[in-house]
């Protein structure tokens, strides 16, 4: 079944056509067609790409002024006679559209009917900034697709399984219960996907019978604690500026800052805002650069708020492992994976180093020469094992919709 995966953001749409099915899942015979994006939506001049393997790479400036031309482009481009991957987009079979907030709706990915879209728009509340376009992304589809089924993956629903008390704020309980304020956590998809990875194929054992610490650090950064593959904790809050510290995003600080900076400065909340989410996180704290590439070479060059960056952002990672390692009564595995978890053999140092009495032995050997493809960076003898695990979201959505379809998710 040739799935169609969406992601689509406020200026920009991802996409992915993989060719799957319930036995291909089964015996790893999935085969990727074709990846594209069509960025800035709205501007000027709009960039417009596309990949399919072993055919030249297209990429071209466009004038896309809205979502519905984008959705246009997207069939564009995956049609086109030279670099596209199909002949007629009525080979797409299904679509799997990636959704941000399924509040506490969805826990888990769900076949798209009118009833599901109206839940989904009643999260629009909790994510403003991704809901919409989301939701969006889907009708244009389905105006474009209209006999083929969508289903909707979620970046909350892997969460749900939290306990109450690890979702609780300790504020008063009607803000729960009037605003559904609590915590969500997000990074679903890739949580999942490094779960799946350590029972299929690093540690080889079923997921039911370990316990992991999941690390995704890239621009946006989360960590979560999976029991028998259900997550039990995560640091992405209400919103996914809670936890660690990101490119831009403050992650965790004392609320009364807020307070504070808003009564000294007389900063709006609009200000307040952006200042957490755009102007904190590594960039804040360097005043250099989100990008952790940039961070660590003006490290290398004794460039001092650069150091105090990166040694800031490793220890509040290791902070977390040694939580939620108590939160699961002991972890087996540990994975690592986005941009920083699965390039930057330092930072994966910087958090590990040193933790031998807590079970884990980095091998630094390993980790300096960990490819592509992952692997273990942990020393033989190591009482916990952890890994560099490439995620891949686009692949759990696209297995999610052929599951979803075939009515065996869960
Ligand atoms: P992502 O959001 O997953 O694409 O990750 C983006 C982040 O990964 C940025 O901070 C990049 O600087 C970082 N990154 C990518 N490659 C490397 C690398 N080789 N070393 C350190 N950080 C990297």
């Amino acid at each position: 079944m040739k799935v169609l995966v969406l992601n689509v953001g406020s200026s920009s749409v991802k996409f992915e056509l993989i060719d799957t099915s319930l036995e291909a899942i089964q015996n790893g015979t999935e085969r990727k067609l074709g990846r594209g994006l069509v960025d800035k939506i709205g501007a000027t001049t709009s960039t417009v790409k596309f990949q399919a393997p072993g055919k030249e790479a297209f990429k071209d400036e466009l004038n896309i002024p809205d979502h519905a031309a984008a959705i246009k482009e997207v069939l564009t481009l995956l049609t086109d006679p030279e670099t596209g991957a199909i002949k007629d987009v009525k080979e797409i079979e299904a679509v799997g559209h990636r959704v941000v907030h399924g509040g506490e709706y969805f826990t888990q990915s769900m076949l798209l009917d009118e009833d599901a879209l109206e839940k989904i728009k009643e999260c629009f509340e909790l994510a403003p900034l991704h809901n919409p376009h989301n939701y969006r992304g889907i009708r244009l589809m389905q105006q474009a697709l209209p006999d083929v089924p969508h289903v909707a993956v979620f970046d909350t629903s892997f969460h749900q399984t939290m306990p109450k008390y690890a979702f609780i704020y300790a504020l008063p309980y009607d803000v729960y219960q009037k605003y559904k304020i609590r915590r969500y956590g997000f990074h679903g998809t890739s949580h999942r996907y490094m779960t799946y990875a350590i029972e299929t194929r690093f540690a080889k054992r079923p997921r039911k019978e370990f316990k992991a610490i999941t690390v995704h650090l890239g621009n946006g950064c989360s960590i979560a604690a999976v029991d028998g593959g259900r997550s039990i904790d995560t640091s992405m809050g209400f919103t996914p500026l809670e936890g660690l510290i990101m490119g831009t995003r403050c992650g965790d600080i004392d609320p009364a800052i807020i307070l504070h900076l808003m009564a000294k400065e007389d900063q709006s909340v609009q200000e307040m805002n952006t200042l957490l989410n755009k102007f904190s996180g590594l960039k804040g704290i360097s005043g250099l650069s989100n990008d952790m590439r940039e961070l660590i070479a003006a490290m290398q060059e004794g460039n001092e708020r650069a150091t105090l960056a990166v040694k800031a952002f490793c220890y509040r990672v290791r902070k977390y492992i040694g939580a939620y390692h108590a939160a699961l009564g002991g972890a087996d595995y540990i994975a690592f994976a986005g941009g920083i978890g699965e390039n930057s053999a330092l930072v994966r140092e910087l958090v590990l180093e040193n933790l031998e009495k807590l079970g884990i032995i980095l091998d630094r050997g390993k980790n300096n020469s960990v490819g592509a493809k992952g692997g273990e960076i942990t020393a033989d003898n190591s009482p916990i094992k952890a890994f560099v695990v490439p995620t891949d979201e686009e692949l759990v959505i696209a297995r999610d919709t052929v599951r979803a379809i075939a009515g065996v998710i869960g």
